[in-house]
């Protein structure tokens, strides 16, 4: 298992303003991102895992920066990402790509998948036209696609090759870190499993860290070396892989593992189901925001917010069954640590 850190983030916080404005004073704030503490070690894949409006995706762009955080670190190599100038930045971008859900909406229709995939060596003027079409034709092999490909357009294309396109495009500046935001969410599950092994075979041969970032549990276990459980915006459990089935000790992560259908359905007789539905992130729940929807709830939940602790080597919960440690809350910023 690889240590060091090649992304860091502290405290990561992204706050939107929400509702309409009455007298001059906004009605309310999602807090989409809270407190976001975590190291991605080079050469591991962390999966981020969560359900739908967690705060997941907007984790993975405030990382790479499509997105500005409010508060909060990120470092990548222990370079401080958030005081980058836009030249310094436009020259990380290269170390750090990321492949998105829906492929065909990222792809240019107009242009050939070859024109597709150059793009960002043109951008960054890397190479000269022939050098950039023998880079791009080895990327197609890579992604295990003809190289004859380049000459067609994207509508030509199944989802998974879809995917497989821009998959290379990612790759086309040699990145050391991709984040892949429900990057085979939207495929048939035998496509899934063909894109993933093509992942985690590139993964290896290239020693990239990945972020993978999904709301299936049971691809996130397949493919992670870790798993970031994320609940309303802050990460409520963090462990290495191999204790997720038999060691997790959040009650939301097992509630998550009850509703993703098991292969053997007797192999975890204990788990609970999860109830009720995720509450909105404008104005979330007091305290720990899993409480309204927690068959473990205690008084103190909805009074206090739970600090993320590590109980074991390497396994961090945020949970009052498990310690009592309590994160301060910055009154002027809800969201944040004082
Ligand atoms: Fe449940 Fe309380 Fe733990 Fe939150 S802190 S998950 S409400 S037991």
């Amino acid at each position: 298992m690889p240590d060091a850190a090649l992304v860091r983030t502290e405290n990561l916080t992204k706050l939107y303003p929400a509702g309409q404005r009455m007298f001059g004073r906004q009605r309310g704030t999602v807090r989409a991102v809270e407190n976001v503490t975590l190291d991605i070690r080079q050469g591991e894949i962390l999966g981020l895992v969560g359900e739908s409006g967690c705060g997941k995706t907007t984790l993975g762009q405030l990382i790479l920066r499509l997105e500005e955080a409010t508060l909060g670190k990120i470092f990548f190599k222990e370079r401080d990402v958030r005081s980058l100038s836009t030249g310094a930045l436009r020259e990380l971008r290269r170390h750090m790509q990321v492949i998105f859900q829906d492929p065909f909406a990222s792809l240019d229709p107009q242009k050939t998948v070859g024109q597709i995939v150059e793009e960002p060596l043109q951008i960054h003027r890397i190479g000269t036209p022939d050098e950039r079409k023998a880079t791009v034709r080895g990327l197609m092999e890579k992604v295990e696609l003809r190289p004859e490909y380049i000459y067609r357009f994207p509508h030509e294309f199944s989802g998974g090759q879809r995917q497989r396109i821009g998959i290379a495009r990612a790759l086309a500046l040699d990145p050391d870190f991709v984040v892949c935001d429900e990057a085979v969410s939207a495929l048939d599950v035998s496509i899934q499993a063909q894109i993933i092994n093509l992942l985690v075979g590139l993964q290896e041969e290239l020693n990239l860290t990945l972020l993978f970032i999904a709301h299936d549990l049971n691809v996130v276990e397949y493919i992670s070396d870790r798993v970031a459980v994320m609940y309303l915006g802050r990460i409520v459990e963090l462990l290495p892989v191999s204790l997720l089935s038999k060691r997790r000790a959040h009650p939301y992560t097992s509630a998550l593992l009850a509703a993703t259908p098991q292969p053997d359905p007797n192999a975890q007789p204990e788990r609970s189901p999860l109830k009720g539905e995720v509450p909105s992130p404008i104005n979330p729940p007091a305290g720990c925001h899993f409480h309204p929807r927690c068959p473990h709830r205690m008084p103190v939940c909805s009074q206090a917010v739970p600090s993320l602790a590590e109980v074991e080597p390497g396994h961090l919960i945020r949970c009052f069954l498990h310690h009592d440690g309590i994160e301060a809350v910055d009154d002027a910023h809800p969201g944040s640590t004082a």
